[in-house]
């Protein structure tokens, strides 16, 4: 404990602020917006240190007729838009900070060649700019290579990127086409603690600036990304709230991670909080930010809804994150060979046949990018295949087109060996008939309970699965024992005898 706590840094004029690897160490982050915010606070107060201009480069974005017709795209959108994760903007940010002689990461892959390497991430400084035109020259330090013309090696010219972007990229063949122009650079001041993943750091900096609302594992997750706790400082002490929610593990993995120890802290974290991206204000959120329902689309590989947005406008719109309880890390993925809970797997994986041993998890599935039709036998980018397609078990893949042949032909009975889902109205292949001869009427994404045990229940609010009796001719007690409602108010708030 001791060992951290000298990391800490308390004030501005802490002496180790100045030791030179820790002026340009990048600041580790929670999220988003502190990204920006300390990437544009540290340009400005590296171009104040430095004596030189700092300047913003602001992405123009030029909505589609498409774009134009079906959303907004005023004013105040443009300047939402400018906001948005660079990942939905075809990576290029909204707003550049640059100084010359400031730390930039690419964005892009500029230079593929042997010699050069200029791909995503590669960090270079500023060298010169030719304002208004946007051309920045980046000089990559240790550079074998000169290009003509150049006064000295490394030195490459980035110049503004046209590329385009969707408002509705979560979409299955998404128009509302945006076209963004920017300089495909990002400083490299500060990474979220996700872009950090598989990177090793010289040194960096943890902001523990965080609400509430922060992932517990993230102090943890950015711990892990140097080689030794003397190339870490923390900015703030710990709040203590930190260690006392949930993860008890974290103090401990905390300290044995700045003691230098290998920690794979994004699959700690991802196996036991899963993630997805919000459709409708784009955020990577936890699953508990997510309501049951919606979370249920997630793991069918649909577009979700966070509570936050689903909320949105509702005269009390309440946390932004349910009570939840992923239940323990139990289910080995035999992609990632990583044990998660129940959630981060989608039902039809663990639906399946012989589940124990073929279920896969949502990242590894996601991770394909072709898969393979049951029906034309060829393999195809995941594209040519409906979205749930990818959280199928193998043997019943089909892709677009085939389906399509299929339902034109009219073929739809079960008997047949095609069946429309009864929920999720998908069109799929049927299974055998079941050990009662019934024809299949949910795909393996909606048919959740076939597998479970006699009387377990999943709890509708928290997640977590409980036992219970439910008695004929009284409603269906949908939650468990600890979010039921305090008594006499109707079904769910008869305590249960069974737990
Ligand atoms: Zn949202
Ligand atoms: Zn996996
Ligand atoms: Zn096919
Ligand atoms: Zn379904
Ligand atoms: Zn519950």
């Amino acid at each position: 404990e001791r060992a951290y706590r000298r990391r800490v840094i308390l004030s501005a004029s802490d002496p180790r602020l100045s030791e030179k690897k820790f002026v340009e160490a990048p600041v580790i982050v929670a999220n988003n917006d502190a990204k920006y915010q300390i990437n544009k606070d540290r340009s400005k107060a590296y171009a104040q240190s430095a004596e030189t201009e700092c300047r913003l480069s602001v992405a123009l974005d030029l909505a589609s007729n498409e774009a134009l017709q079906a959303a907004d795209c005023d004013k105040a959108a443009k300047i939402r838009w400018l906001q948005y994760h660079d990942r939905d903007t075809a990576d290029l940010c909204g707003m550049l900070p640059l100084a010359i002689g400031m730390p930039v990461a690419l964005t892009q892959h500029l230079d593929r060649s042997e010699d050069k390497l200029l791909l995503r991430g590669r960090v270079g400084r500023v060298h010169s700019w030719l304002w208004p035109e946007n051309n920045q020259y980046v000089k990559f330090e240790k550079a074998s290579w000169q290009l003509d013309g150049a006064s000295e090696p490394g030195l490459y010219p980035v110049e503004l990127k046209k590329r385009a972007w969707f408002l509705d990229a979560k979409r299955k063949k998404p128009v509302l086409k945006v076209k963004r122009q920017q300089i495909p650079l990002v400083p490299a001041f500060a990474i979220t603690a996700h872009a950090s993943q598989g990177k090793t750091l010289a040194a960096a900096l943890l902001d523990l600036n965080i609400d509430k609302r922060t992932d517990p594992a993230l102090g943890t997750v950015a711990a892990s990304r140097v080689r030794s706790r003397h190339d870490v400082l923390i900015m703030r002490p710990f709040p203590l709230w930190l260690f006392q929610r949930g993860a008890a593990e974290g103090p401990k993995l905390l300290l044995e991670s700045l003691r230098g120890q290998e920690i794979d802290w994004t699959a700690y974290r991802e196996a036991r909080q899963p993630t997805a991206t919000c459709k409708e204000c784009r955020l990577v959120k936890a699953v508990q930010a997510f309501y049951d329902a919606e979370w249920s689309r997630v793991r069918s590989n649909q577009p979700a809804t966070c509570i936050a947005c689903t909320n949105k406008g509702k005269p009390k719109p309440g946390p932004p994150k349910r009570k939840y309880s992923g239940g323990s890390a139990s289910f080995v993925c035999s992609g990632c060979k990583r044990a998660k809970i129940e959630d981060a797997f989608p039902r039809a994986q663990l639906n399946q046949q012989d589940a124990e041993a073929k279920r896969r998890c949502l990242p590894c599935l996601r991770a394909a990018t072709a898969l393979t039709c049951t029906v034309c036998k060829s393999s195809k980018p995941v594209a040519e295949f409906e979205a749930s397609m990818v959280t199928l078990p193998a043997e019943d893949v089909v892709c677009s087109s085939c389906q399509e042949r299929i339902k034109q032909r009219g073929v739809k009975n079960s008997r047949e060996g095609w069946f429309t889902c009864k929920s999720c109205k998908g069109f799929f292949k049927a299974p055998p008939l079941d050990s009662q001869g019934q024809r299949q009427q949910y795909c393996g994404n909606c048919s959740c309970r076939s597998t479970r045990a006699a009387n377990q229940q999943k709890c509708r609010s928290c997640g977590k699965m409980f036992q219970q009796t439910q008695k004929k001719g009284q409603p269906r007690v949908r939650n468990c024992p600890g979010c039921r409602r305090p008594a006499s108010r109707g079904g769910d708030a008869t305590p249960s005898k069974t737990d």
